[in-house]
C-alpha cells in the first residue's frame, strides 16, 4: 500500500470512530448500559474463563465407582468427591480449603487487580452471557438504545424472546446447583413428574429470579452498589499491583485528529472507544476507579484503534504505580506479601492433603465412666463400664465386632453381637470390661480397644482407654 493509500485508510477509520464516538458516555447510572463488544486478545481470555463455568453445569453428571462423582449429599450429611466420601466430622478441611481460596483471591488480586471479578465472577460471566443474547435479538448498542426509546409495543414484540431465553437460562442455573445435591440424571425426571422436595422447587426459583434480575436487569449495577468485594479491593493492591492503565504520558494532550491539521497531541485520538466497551461504563483515562473489574477489554479497544491508525500498542496496558512513575517493577516471587500469601496457601494444601490421605472408613471413640469409676463384683472382679461410638465413614452399612486387650483375663460384656452401623452415622453402645481381682497390679492400667468389620476385616480402628481399679 502507498502512503496516500495508508493516509486515506487512516482518514476512513478516523471518520468511522468520529462518527460513533458521540454515542459512547461514561455510565451516570441514568440509563442501561450497552456495551460495544470487540475481539482481542483479552475478549479471548475472558471467553476461556468464562467456560470454566460449564463445570457447574456439567459436574453433576459425571460418575464415578456407580454413582455420581462430586455430591452433596445433605440427608445422608456426607459428602462425595470421586473415591473421597468426607463426613462432617471432617469439616475442618473445608475450614482450610475456604482459607486457601481466601488466600488465593488475595494473591490475584494483589499481582493483577480484579481478575476474579473480570474473568470468573457469576455476575460478570451470566452479564456477558445475558448480554450477548440480547445482542443477536436486539442488535447492536445503537440499535438496542433506539429501541429502548421506541414505543412499548415494539419493545414487546423484540424483547419477549430475549427474557423468555433469560428466564430459561436462569432456571437451568437453579436445576444445575440443585443437581449437585441429588442425583444428576434423575432429577429432571423427578423435577417434571414434580416429585422433588420443596425446597429444590424453591432453590430453582430463587436461583431462576435473582439471576434474571442481577444478569439481565441490574447488571454492572451490583458490581458498584451491592458487592462488598468491590470495597475491599483498595485493601489489597499496592504500588506493585499491574492493572489495565491509561499512560498519561504517552496519551495527553487528548485531542480529536483532524485531516490536514497537525496539532501537537498525544496519542489518545479522543475517539471514546474504551468506554464503548467498558461493561460498567466507566472512563479508565480518568484513572483507578471503584467501578473497574479490571477486565481489560479496554486494551483490546485501544489496541485496536492504535492499529487502525498506525500507532503502537499499549496505549493502555497492565502497568503498577511504580512503573508508571519510572519505578522498576520486582519479580512476582520478590513481592513479600506474595511470598507471604503463597506460603500461608502452601500450608492449608498440606493440610487437605494430609487430611484426605488419612481418611479413615471407621471411627471409634471411648468414653469412660466417671461415676462410678470402676464396681467391685461379688467374686472380687473389678468392672469399669464405657460406651463406644462407632462412626461408619462407608457407603454400606458395617457389622463391627468389638474386643478389648491390655490386661490379663480382661472380659468384654455387652457385646456378644457384631454391631449393626448404618452408612455415615453413629452408633452408641454400651459395655462392660471387667478383670479379676488378683490380676490387676495398679488403679490405672492402660487398654486397647479394638473394632473391625466382620465383612471386611480391612476396615478396622484401635483406641487406647485406661482400666481403673482400687489404690
Ligand atoms: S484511550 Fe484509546 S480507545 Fe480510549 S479514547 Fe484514547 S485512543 Fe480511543
Ligand atoms: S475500565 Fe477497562 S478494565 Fe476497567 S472495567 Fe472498564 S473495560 Fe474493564
Amino acid at each position: 500500500m502507498t502512503d496516500s493509500q495508508t493516509d486515506q485508510t487512516i482518514d476512513q477509520h478516523l471518520d468511522d470512530l468520529y462518527e460513533e464516538a458521540g454515542h459512547w458516555h461514561i455510565n451516570t447510572g441514568q440509563e442501561t448500559i450497552h456495551a460495544k463488544r470487540v475481539g482481542g486478545r483479552f475478549r479471548q481470555l475472558k471467553w476461556w474463563s468464562n467456560s470454566t463455568w460449564l463445570i457447574f453445569f456439567l459436574g453433576p453428571y459425571l460418575r464415578w465407582d456407580g454413582r455420581q462423582a462430586v455430591l452433596f449429599d445433605i440427608p445422608n450429611r456426607q459428602y462425595h468427591m470421586f473415591g473421597v466420601t468426607v463426613l462432617p466430622q471432617h469439616f475442618w478441611m473445608l475450614s482450610l480449603l475456604l482459607l486457601f481460596f481466601a488466600i488465593l483471591l488475595a494473591v490475584v488480586t494483589a499481582t493483577a487487580g480484579r481478575v476474579w471479578c473480570g474473568y470468573f465472577c457469576f455476575q460478570t460471566v451470566w452479564t456477558d452471557i445475558f448480554t450477548l443474547i440480547e445482542e443477536k435479538f436486539e442488535g447492536s448498542p445503537q440499535a438496542r438504545r433506539k429501541l429502548d426509546a421506541g414505543p412499548w409495543s415494539t419493545r414487546l414484540r423484540v424483547k419477549l424472546p430475549k427474557h423468555l431465553i433469560w428466564i430459561l437460562l436462569g432456571t437451568l442455573t437453579g436445576a444445575s446447583f440443585v443437581a449437585w445435591f441429588t442425583d444428576g440424571w434423575a432429577m429432571w425426571g423427578q423435577l417434571f413428574r414434580l416429585e422433588l422436595p420443596p425446597v429444590a422447587y424453591v432453590t430453582i426459583a430463587v436461583f431462576a429470579a435473582f439471576t434474571y434480575v442481577f444478569a439481565g436487569h441490574m447488571r454492572e449495577q451490583v458490581c458498584f452498589w451491592l458487592c462488598p468485594y468491590a470495597r475491599l479491593q483498595g485493601v489489597m493492591y499496592d504500588s506493585e499491583t499491574i492493572l489495565p492503565t491509561y499512560d498519561i504520558k504517552r496519551g495527553e494532550p487528548r485531542g480529536r485528529v483532524r485531516k490536514d491539521t497537525v496539532a501537537d497531541l498525544g496519542d489518545c485520538i479522543e475517539c471514546n472507544q474504551c468506554v464503548a466497551v467498558c461493561p460498567t461504563g466507566i472512563d479508565i483515562r480518568e484513572g483507578q476507579q471503584e467501578g473497574c473489574i479490571t477486565c481489560a477489554l479496554c486494551i483490546d479497544a485501544c489496541n485496536a484503534v492504535m492499529d487502525k491508525i498506525n500507532r503502537p500498542r499499549g496505549l493502555i496496558r497492565y502497568l503498577s504505580l511504580d512503573e508508571e512513575q519510572g519505578e522498576p517493577q520486582p519479580a512476582v516471587w520478590r513481592r513479600p506479601r506474595v511470598v507471604i500469601y503463597a506460603v500461608i496457601m502452601t500450608l492449608a494444601l498440606a493440610g487437605i492433603v494430609y487430611g484426605l490421605g488419612n481418611l479413615s472408613t471407621l471411627e471409634l471413640n471411648v468414653l469412660h465412666e466417671r461415676q462410678p469409676l470402676f464396681v467391685q463384683q461379688r467374686d472380687g472382679s473389678i468392672q469399669n463400664k464405657y460406651t463406644l461410638k462407632l462412626l461408619n465413614k462407608t457407603g454400606e452399612e458395617l457389622h463391627i465386632a468389638v474386643s478389648v486387650s491390655g490386661l490379663s483375663g480382661i472380659e468384654l460384656a455387652g457385646v456378644d453381637e457384631p454391631v449393626a452401623v448404618p452408612p455415615g452415622r453413629v452408633a452408641s453402645v454400651v459395655v462392660f470390661a471387667r478383670v479379676p481381682g488378683d490380676r490387676l497390679r495398679k488403679a490405672y492400667s492402660p487398654v486397647t480397644f479394638k473394632v473391625v468389620s466382620v465383612d471386611d476385616p480391612a476396615i478396622a480402628q484401635a483406641v487406647e482407654s485406661v482400666f481403673v481399679g482400687p489404690d
